[in-house]
């Protein structure tokens, strides 16, 4: 790639394409996102975005997160009246009543912000949650967030079209353009090239399959999910919760985000490709959240949309310039909302000025072709 790139196209219009986009521009690049529907019709359009790095994992994809707290701290210090971006904490408890021990032992030996506490001592911290619900001793972590991933692309997706980037919607189902082996941009579904000194492939759960196009291979495990939006309410407290029946988040508009996964076998594919599940099942997700809360309020499901969830084969992010594809960058992971701002961040550093993130070099796509390689010998 040339070593000043003066044009990139970003293919994908969600929280880690448009991060990415804005990120670039800030840069000096003339940028254009190309992406299949609207913005934010991906799995960013139906994520529980709760920001975090509780339980365990790697130490690299421990700090990684991290430093996309860190980033939507900054954000919420330029921003403080976002209502779509908050710092309520966390609050965790497990069906046994040794997971949430396992889990804070994991999070303070990593030195991550946790408190193992039983329901009373819950309680006083967050008086709105149905103390009785809590039936074993919970997990806080003060510092964890949420954010509204369709209102964090509108944020950032002004900052691109006022710097003279271009976003181009609906532009249906798009492919890598190559020449002598390098990527110089997108064709659209019309047939229309867009060219560019590089791409990013940043198209969610969707990535392995563009990227299978020109003979690279991601080891891809997106199940299908669901999150529903609850009509408004007076929501009682502004925590995130992970419990063994629904996790919850607060919701711009005095609404909540609810999903899990206990139901996703009940989850039917269409031939058009659309997705139903019984109504029944959605209602028996919001009573288990409204359970949560004190005073059991009364709550309804507004909408739910499912669709695939990004998560790589091996669990870990993927980020990284192909190498069997120079000019082509991929992102593909499954914290997205967490890492959308320092993902972004971080690709466009390498994109524009050419050396590797340290962060990164424990997530490159690589590290399939070596497993496929292994696989076959
Ligand atoms: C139910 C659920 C809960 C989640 N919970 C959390 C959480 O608590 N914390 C967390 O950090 N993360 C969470 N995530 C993950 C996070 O939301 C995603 O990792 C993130 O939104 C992915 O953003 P993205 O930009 O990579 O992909 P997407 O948002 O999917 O955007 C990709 C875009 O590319 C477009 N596209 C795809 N293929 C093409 C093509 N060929 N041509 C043109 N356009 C194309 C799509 O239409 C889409 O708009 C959750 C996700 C889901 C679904």
């Amino acid at each position: 790639m040339p070593t000043q790139p003066r044009h990139i196209v970003v293919l994908g219009g969600g929280a880690l394409g448009i991060s990415t986009a804005a990120h670039l521009t800030r840069k000096g690049v003339d940028v254009t996102v190309v992406t299949e529907a609207e913005l934010a019709s991906g799995a960013s359009g139906r994520s529980l975005s709760w920001l975090n790095s509780a339980g365990e994992r790697s130490q690299e994809y421990h700090d990684f997160r991290l430093a996309g707290i860190a980033r939507y701290r900054e954000l919420k210090a330029e921003h403080p009246d976002a209502d779509w971006l908050d710092f309520g904490g966390g609050v965790y408890w497990g069906s046994g009543p040794e997971a949430a021990r396992v889990r804070h032992d994991a999070e303070v030996a990593k030195d991550y912000s946790s408190r193992l506490l039983d329901p009373q001592a819950l309680a006083e911290v967050t008086p709105g949650l149905n103390a009785a619900a809590v039936n074993s001793t919970a997990v806080f972590n003060p510092e964890e967030g949420w954010v509204s991933l369709p209102h964090l692309i509108e944020h950032l997706a002004g900052q691109i079209t006022e710097a003279g980037g271009r976003i181009v919607t609906n532009a249906r189902r798009c492919a890598v353009l190559t020449e002598d082996g390098r990527a110089v941009g997108v064709r659209t579904d019309a047939g229309e090239e867009i060219r560019g000194d590089a791409v990013v492939v940043a198209c969610g759960p969707q990535t392995p399959e563009v990227i299978a196009e020109l003979g690279v291979r991601i080891e891809d495990a997106s199940p299908l999910s669901m999150l529903v939006i609850s009509e408004p309410f007076e929501v009682p407290e502004d925590v995130v919760l992970n419990t063994p029946r629904a996790a919850v988040r607060p919701n711009p508009g005095s609404t909540i985000a609810i999903d899990h996964d206990w139901y996703e076998d009940q989850i039917v594919t269409n031939e058009d490709g659309t997705y139903d599940i019984p109504r029944e099942t959605v209602d028996e997700l919001v009573a288990e959240a409204a359970r949560l809360y004190a005073g059991q309020p009364e709550i309804r499901a507004a909408g739910w949309k499912i669709g695939l969830k990004p998560i790589p084969g091996d669990g870990e992010p993927v980020f990284g310039e192909l190498e069997a594809v120079p000019g082509c960058y991929t992102v593909f992971t499954h914290s997205g909302a967490t890492l959308a701002l320092i993902g972004g961040e971080l690709v466009a550093n390498e994109l524009v000025d050419g050396a590797k993130e340290e962060m990164l070099a424990q997530f490159r796509p690589e590290r399939f072709a070596v497993t496929a390689a292994a696989a076959a010998t």
